[in-house]
């Protein structure tokens, strides 16, 4: 069975899982984005032992702790895809302009593609591409359990900021509608800030992607 823990990190509040398999105890981070020190200490409270790093976007209170957990660890920082690397890149310079200490920038081991899939223990994972707010984002979706790691790309009641360089309210809202709806109405989503929520309710209310808001036919 997949298990996962989330817990806030950096002064976005951003929603860090931990996620493991129960029957081997390997686990990995998704979006590791600060606090490494909290992260790890309730990783070793769970007993879980880590093999990856994910990672959904390049922004830095996602992705900027992960520099630090591979380091100390040895882990393999995978995903997101390649379209997101100059985010990853400017990660100390925007944490500087925040006041964010501590953040790094990072190079993952392994970028990442749509349809590929990412074993935690027994436990697998799908890559969904889903650009819109950055353009390399990704969606890690586990169909046995029919949760899904959706970082900034859908919100309970909202959606992904895109007045940043290179995002795109209508790739966003195609990505939403095309690439998650699919997964069905039962899907409990874990988003990067916030409440988890399911797709159903949010093609029910969503006023950004409710199928009422897009015309569509519920
Ligand atoms: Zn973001
Ligand atoms: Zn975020």
């Amino acid at each position: 069975m997949l298990k996962a823990q989330i817990i806030p990190v950096t002064s976005f509040s951003q929603n860090c899982s931990i996620i493991w398999c129960d029957e081997t105890m390997e686990g990995a981070l998704v979006d590791p984005g600060g606090d490494h020190e909290k992260l790890l200490a309730h990783v070793e409270k769970l007993g879980v032992k880590l093999t990856k790093l994910l990672l959904t976007h390049g922004h830095l209170d996602h992705a900027g702790g992960a520099a630090d957990i591979k380091e100390k660890l040895n882990l393999p920082i995978i995903g997101p895809h390649k379209e997101d690397k100059f985010w990853l890149d400017q990660i100390e310079e925007h944490a500087a302009n925040y006041g964010m200490a501590g953040l790094r920038c990072c190079t993952p081991d392994q970028w990442l593609d749509d349809g590929e899939e990412i074993q935690v223990g027994n436990q697998t994972l799908k890559v969904i591409f889903t650009p819109g707010h950055t353009p390399g984002h990704v969606v890690f979706y586990n169909e046995a359990h029919k949760v899904a790691f959706v970082g900034d790309v859908l919100f309970q009641g909202s959606i992904g900021r895109t007045d940043f360089p290179r995002g795109d309210l209508q790739t966003l809202i195609t990505a939403i509608t095309t690439k998650l709806w699919p997964l069905g109405n039962d899907v409990t989503f874990v988003p990067g800030h916030g409440p988890l929520s399911t797709f159903g309710a949010e093609r029910q209310s969503n006023p950004f992607v409710s199928d009422q808001a897009l015309g569509r036919a519920g």
